[in-house]
């Protein structure tokens, strides 16, 4: 087999491995990325346990190009004409989710927006375009580790939580993407990357404006959170009159349950969704489960009580 149909034959079986809901490392021209398919909550919940982080942050989806983008969010002009002058490449744009948009929840931390990008690195888009769909990709290293620019970093710092390493050799630009929202009119720059400000500024004509004193968040700035309509109370053994109680392990009472099974994993895959559908029945008054704070656990409390804490303004 020469060296493009070995190539070929490593893509397809990514393809494979995403489909199935296991997590594939993959170069991108800014680092490698732990990819899973975004739209299984399952997949995104695995990516979640194999980092480690302690809270759950909202993940970048990378698709083929602005077509498919704007098939999941809403484009802006001006989110447009960025996309069609820096896509493929170090850019993350940040826009509201469509309606039904098929991502899950969970990969966008339950906010109603969504980060997308056109990745530059060849193996990247063979991958997307084999695969078909969204793939959400934050950094393949463990929570507060270096980011990593070759598969030996990745295979250091995850292991076997990492089901498959496509292996591209080193990273070209070694920082991360730039992150632009365009959620609260004028462009906001949510995080520094590899496409420079002064860049971006000279394609819209304008200046963007700093991510603090937003709703929205990006690493050591302030955090956003998702907030349901209804009020929570936590750690709840049983539900109290009026309330409607979503379930954990032995703790069940009713039909909403994060996982029968008491599956932090799954649980994790479920939580915002399961918010979001009481919130969609009209329920006032949610009562919760005790989660364990062990492995995912840590991350779910984190967000229960932020959740718990905070209504939406
Ligand atoms: P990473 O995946 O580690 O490269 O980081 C993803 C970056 O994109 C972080 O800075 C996030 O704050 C930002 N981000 C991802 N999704 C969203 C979103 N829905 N809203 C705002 N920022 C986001
Ligand atoms: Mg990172």
């Amino acid at each position: 087999m020469n060296h493009t149909a070995g190539r070929t034959a490593a893509v397809e079986q990514a393809a494979e491995v995403l489909r199935q809901g296991g997590l594939v490392a993959f170069p991108t021209e800014t680092v490698y990325g732990l990819g899973a398919d975004a739209c299984n909550d399952a997949a995104v919940a695995k990516v979640f346990a194999a980092k480690g982080r302690p809270s759950f942050n909202p993940l970048i989806a990378h698709v083929t190009g602005l077509a498919a983008a704007e098939a999941l969010g809403v484009f802006p002009v001006a989110a447009r004409t960025l996309a069609q002058a820096f896509w493929p490449g170090p850019l993350t744009i940040v826009v509201t989710r469509r309606e039904n948009c098929p991502v899950s929840r969970l990969a966008s931390a339950g906010l109603p927006s969504l980060a997308l990008r056109v990745p530059a690195h060849p193996l990247a888009l063979a991958l997307l375009q084999a695969f078909g769909g969204p793939v959400v990709a934050p950094s393949a290293n463990a929570s507060g580790r270096i980011s990593p620019t070759t598969a030996a970093h990745v295979r250091a710092s995850l292991g076997d939580a990492v089901d498959m390493i496509l292996d591209g050799g080193p990273c070209q630009v070694g920082v991360e993407s730039t992150v632009v929202s365009f959620l609260h009119g004028t462009p906001r720059l949510l995080r520094p990357g590899g496409l420079a400000r002064e860049t971006i500024e000279a394609c819209l004509g304008m200046t963007l404006s700093e991510a603090g004193g937003g709703p929205l968040h990006a690493p050591g700035q302030l955090e956003s959170h998702y907030a349901p309509r209804a009020t929570l109370r936590l750690d709840a053994e049983a539900p109290a009159p009026g309330e409607t109680y979503l379930g954990f392990g032995t703790h069940a009472h009713g039909p909403h349950t994060l996982s029968a099974s008491g599956n932090l994993i799954e649980a994790a895959a479920n939580l915002f969704r399961l918010l979001h559908d009481l919130d969609a029945l009209g329920m006032n008054r949610i009562a919760v489960a005790p989660v364990p704070a062990t492995g995912l656990g840590e991350a779910i409390n984190d967000r229960l009580r932020r959740a718990a804490a905070e209504r939406p303004s």
